[in-house]
């Protein structure tokens, strides 16, 4: 069935409803269920806010024009048509069919950059008296409940308007109680703020939606995450790419001592990351030959720490194939042996590549509290091994030193430059998208 535009609905409907009934309406449209003639009225657009860019000199144009594209891409995926535009400092995405409120709603939530959006009224401006009418109709519609408190805020952004912003909200305050007279008044802690700003257009709305904040993605080039099935390695993808980085990750698995289970797991992760960061290309490498021959040659005390520099090599390898500029990974300090200083320094000694390690300062229940707020955990708590856990020592060191770890690593021969390059001759890329 075709979507009618959403003037066209507007206009085809009867009496005011609520949101929810609007979205309830919207969904029986959309599956052929239309109930009954309502008169519906509905946002015509979403206004972005947006932070930090805000106070970007020079370079803000770039900042905003990356975050008009990543809202209009996450907003290809919703049930509706958008187009997303830039007017006097403002980010609209405005309507173009019917769209499914939730969705919408959930797609603006990921997009980084984003710090709130309002689902917004636009008015032409046709006089206060025609502005007054809209403003009942908005809060009777939109708060079918009127027991609160609340104070009108207007800007007036153009200066031509023939009343001066305190005078309309004072007119629009008065308006609304004589409307609705269990309103109440506060100026100092409302409960609802009515933003009314006059632009081109009137802007209506009373309602902050939170969006995730940080930078657009593509503002500040490339890293490549190292992406394991746990819990830490896809927050710490997440809170990179929250600062504007573009993501592409590598998982290291180790057939047939981790499963295909194992696999699909990591590229569900990176499928949750990219709701967020955009299309991963995920490269998948095989680490078993490699594995097995430093089980073979070192001593087993020190394997997670070697094999941890091969990893590091190899992530360093695709990172440089992909032109990233650094690595990223989940570590804590102190969270396993792998991960004390003396463990850290050790691995790192092998990257040439700044190693970002967002949680370094984290508890495990903070890492939690965000893997499950982006909803990375329910995935990564499923129980498949990965290819480090499997190779675990009982006891690995916990403060190696380099120089020991050198003389190891000095029993592997030339074959494990061969075993390298076989790992990237036969690694397998995946482009993951939400
Ligand atoms: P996670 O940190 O993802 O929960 P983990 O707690 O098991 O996994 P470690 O095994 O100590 O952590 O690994 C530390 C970091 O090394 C991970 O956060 C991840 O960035 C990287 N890493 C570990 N295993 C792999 C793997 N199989 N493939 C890619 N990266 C890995
Ligand atoms: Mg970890």
């Amino acid at each position: 069935m075709r979507r009618k535009s959403w003037r066209s609905l507007y206009q085809s409907c009867a009496d005011t409803q609520d949101t929810k009934t609007l979205q309830r309406r919207f969904a029986a449209q959309r599956t052929g269920l239309q109930k009954g003639k309502r008169r519906v009225s509905m946002y015509q657009a979403f206004l972005i806010k947006y932070g930090e860019i805000g106070v970007k000199g020079k370079n803000r144009h770039i900042f905003e024009d990356t975050l008009v594209s990543q809202t209009a891409n996450a907003l290809r995926s919703v049930d509706g048509e958008f187009t997303v535009r830039k007017e006097n400092g403002r980010i609209y995405a405005e309507a173009q069919t019917a769209f499914d409120f939730d969705e919408v709603a959930d797609a603006l939530s990921c997009v980084f950059g984003i710090v709130g959006f309002c689902p917004v009224v636009l008015l032409e401006d046709e006089g206060f008296e025609q502005l007054a009418q809209t403003v009942v109709d908005h809060v009777r519609q939109e708060f079918p409940k009127r027991d609160f408190t609340l104070k009108v805020i207007t800007r007036r952004a153009r200066k031509n308007y023939p009343m001066e912003s305190m005078e309309v909200s004072a007119a629009l305050g008065e308006r609304l109680l004589e409307a609705f007279p269990e309103l109440r008044v506060d100026v100092h802690h409302p409960q609802v703020t009515l933003y009314v700003e006059i632009r081109n257009k009137i802007n209506l709305y009373s309602r902050i939606l939170p969006g995730p904040g940080g930078m657009p993605v593509g503002t500040a080039g490339r890293a490549m995450l190292l992406l394991s099935g746990g819990i830490d390695s896809p927050v710490a993808g997440y809170m990179i790419a929250k600062r504007g980085v573009k993501l592409d990750a590598v998982y290291f698995h180790a057939p047939p001592y981790t499963s295909e289970r194992a696999k699909e797991k990591v590229i569900d992760l990176a499928r949750t990351v990219a709701k967020y960061a955009g299309p991963i290309r995920l490269h998948i490498i095989n680490f078993t030959e490699i594995q097995l021959y430093i089980y073979d040659k070192c001593p087993h005390d020190q394997l997670t720490i070697i094999m941890r520099r091969y990893m590091m090599k190899l992530a360093e390898y695709f990172a440089g194939q992909e032109e990233a500029l650094g690595l990223i990974t989940g570590e804590s300090i102190g969270q396993v042996a792998s991960q004390t200083m003396q463990s850290l320094a050790v691995t790192n000694e092998v990257c040439t590549m700044p190693v970002y390690r967002p949680l370094i300062g984290f508890d495990k229940q903070d890492i939690v509290d965000i893997a499950l707020k982006i909803g990375t955990y329910e995935t990564s708590i499923l129980p498949f091994e990965d290819c480090c856990t499997i190779f675990v020592a009982k006891h690995p060191v916990t403060k190696p030193n380099l120089k020991s770890i050198l003389k190891s690593e000095s029993h592997l021969t030339e074959k494990i430059d061969a075993l390298m390059q076989e790992a990237i001759d036969t690694a397998e890329m995946v482009r993951v998208e939400a």
